[in-house]
């Protein structure tokens, strides 16, 4: 064994994995630069602590399930006009998610509401936070699985581990009365601890109607607007837009 080979092996029995792996490139790189000592200490701690970032980033890409590739830079605020691009920037400095606010996007099918979401989930998971993506729906069935195990409590407090949950498509498909009680359950314990992304078609005048008029309807409307980012979405739908301009 070289003495190189032999070194990475104790950088990697560290566990630097990244100098480990990377210890010849390194190493030749201050040659050729004729680093001094301290630089080259510099440049290994900094080498092995941006690895570590970019693979926990790239982890909590794969954690938060989103369904698709969008992202912001492609959103087209000339066709959607109701909201403006200064207006979703101004959420990107996250201190919604340090302050645990929601954004709320109400609307009608097509105007952009889940490719605003994930675009802000994206740039989240970007800056460092940990993000989950489901649809409404998915949530559901996800809490109604854990609640008939007995684990709801135990599945709630694993979601509640993300910084940011996004909800995707609330009241487009009903739901049952234990759902409703569910979702309430989850949403109170995220409330002031958690962020929420909702997306939904329903305003809150049609929220007691979806959610039956039961006594969770008011209470899971309040948590979730109180201390939150509203953005009432409207224009005709970029589906269609895209349908008839081709
Ligand atoms: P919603 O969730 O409001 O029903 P989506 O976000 O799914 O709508 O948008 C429908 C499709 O149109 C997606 O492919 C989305 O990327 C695209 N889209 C919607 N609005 C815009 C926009 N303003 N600029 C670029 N693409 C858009
Ligand atoms: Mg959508």
């Amino acid at each position: 064994m070289s003495q190189l080979e032999h070194t990475s092996a104790q950088y990697r029995s560290l566990r630097l994995s990244a100098i480990g792996r990377d210890l010849v490139g390194l190493v030749s790189q201050a040659e050729a630069n004729d680093l001094s000592h301290l630089s080259f200490a510099q440049m290994l701690a900094e080498h092995e602590i941006a690895e570590r970032t970019r693979s926990r980033i790239s982890r909590h890409h794969r954690q938060a399930g989103l369904p698709l590739d969008k992202h912001l830079e492609d959103f087209d605020y000339r066709h959607q006009t109701t909201i403006t691009k200064r207006q979703v920037n101004a959420l990107l400095d996250f201190g919604f998610i340090d302050n645990r606010e929601n954004v709320v996007f109400i609307g009608p099918p097509g105007v952009g509401k889940t490719h605003l979401a994930i675009g802000i989930g994206q740039k989240a998971i970007q800056a460092g936070y940990k993000v989950l993506f489901r649809t409404a729906l998915d949530l559901v069935e996800d809490l109604e699985l854990a609640e008939m195990k007995g684990e709801l409590k135990k599945r709630i407090s694993q979601l509640a581990k993300f910084d940011m949950l996004i909800i995707d498509e609330l009241g487009y498909l009903p739901m049952t009365a234990q759902a409703r009680f569910n979702l309430f359950q989850l949403v109170n314990a995220l409330y002031e601890y958690r962020s929420i992304i909702l997306t939904t078609n329903k305003d809150f005048t049609d929220w007691g109607e979806f959610f039956h008029h039961d006594n969770v309807a008011i209470p899971i409307i309040d948590r979730v607007i109180h201390h939150s980012n509203i953005f009432m979405l409207g224009g005709e739908s970029y589906r269609l837009k895209q349908k008839t301009s081709s």
